[in-house]
């Protein structure tokens, strides 16, 4: 592991100030993402500034909105009535990721930052890795890749967004607060990752030395339905091979609205528009699910160790729908 200062930061704009002055310098929330890749000499900032005695913890409601502190823990969110009943999708995520000690240390804002779990990505004696070093080849394209992804991929780079939260916050239209030098701005989650392209370091909109300080998550009409399906590879303490979140309002079996998103398949959290359109003022029969599952996979670009995943992720789909709409599976 390389040296590094440590700094623990007193105050949300001197946490900014300190990193931004310094392009090597990275903040320390829970550490379960950032330690790791220190430690497997993937990461090696010549400064962490810690956050975690910074006041972003905390999560308040009004009746549209939960509002979540950054450093809230996975555990702590999971545990929040409103969420519980208002958007238990959201809860199924968290739970269903990680174990319950990792979980009680992972913040919410650094989950949606975790980094990729390309095995290329994080073994620093493979050369090609653009984003671990831009411009050096992608070893995953021609290398072993089955947890990659299907869409959103490009020539150079085809790393999963790996965040099982991320899913059904992009469903509902979360978005990220936003603190940096020159002041507050605020970012709906579904324009804040962006595509691998040709710049797959590039992982998202924020600046270096930007802090996420909240995360809003509006919530659904009452009477919403929602549910998160993850497929895995073991039962516990694995990423996901494929998963759905889906949210339904349902009138007499007709779905009035809609709001789909898939995990495991995409280089970013994926929403399903498209999917959304086809259930949207449907009955919610098989044939309709099947068709939305079927949209939602449309831009797929499967490779041969990937393409087993097209198929998955249209049965995750279904299989998440059909829950929602209370039909047997
Ligand atoms: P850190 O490790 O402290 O930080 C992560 C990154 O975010 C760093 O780059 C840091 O600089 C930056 N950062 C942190 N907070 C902020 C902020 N407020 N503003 C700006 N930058 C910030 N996740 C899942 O979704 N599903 C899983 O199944 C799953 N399984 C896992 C299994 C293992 C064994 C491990 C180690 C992790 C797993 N994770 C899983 C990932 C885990 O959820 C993340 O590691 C965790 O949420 C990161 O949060 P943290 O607070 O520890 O972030
Ligand atoms: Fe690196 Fe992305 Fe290729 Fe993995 S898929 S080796 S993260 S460029």
């Amino acid at each position: 592991m390389h040296p590094f200062e440590y700094a623990r930061a007193t105050d949300a704009d001197q946490a900014v100030a300190l990193a931004t002055a310094d392009p090597r310098t990275s903040f320390l929330a829970g550490g379960t993402t950032q330690l790791d890749l220190m430690k497997d000499g993937v990461l090696s900032p010549a400064r962490l500034i810690d956050i975690t005695r910074l006041p972003l913890g905390g999560i308040t409601h009004t009746a549209t909105v939960v509002r979540v502190g950054a450093l809230t823990t996975m555990e702590e969110l999971a545990a929040d009535p409103v969420v519980r009943g208002r958007v238990p999708f959201v809860r199924e995520a968290l739970l269903l990721g990680a174990s319950t000690q990792l979980r009680n240390m992972a913040t919410i804002g650094g989950n949606l930052l975790q980094r990729a779990r390309c095995r290329y990505f994080r073994d620093p004696t493979v050369p090609a890795c653009n984003k671990r070093s831009p411009g050096s080849g992608c070893a995953a394209v021609t290398g072993v890749h089955r947890m990659h992804a299907v869409l959103g991929t490009s020539d150079h780079c085809i790393a999963l967004h790996a965040s099982d939260l991320a899913v059904p916050l992009t469903a509902l239209d979360a978005v990220v607060h936003i603190r940096g030098v020159h002041g507050n701005r605020a970012v709906p989650l579904t324009r804040f990752y962006l595509p691998p392209g040709d710049t797959p370091h590039i992982e998202n909109v924020l600046l270096h030395g930007e802090l996420i300080t909240a995360v809003e998550i509006p919530l659904p009409a009452e009477g919403t339905r929602s549910h998160y399906l993850k497929v895995r590879d073991r039962v516990s303490y694995e990423f996901a091979l494929t998963s759905a979140g889906v949210a339904l309002e349902l009138e007499d079996g007709v779905v009035q609205e809609a709001r789909v998103a898939l995990g495991g398949v995409g280089t970013l959290p994926w929403r399903c528009r498209d999917a959304e359109d086809v259930l949207r003022g449907a009955r919610a029969d098989d044939e309709v699910l099947r068709a939305a599952a079927e949209a939602a996979l449309e831009g797929a670009r499967p490779l041969p160790g990937t393409a087993f995943k097209v198929e998955l992720a249209k049965r995750t789909l279904v299989r998440t729908l059909r829950t929602v709409v209370g039909a047997p599976s």
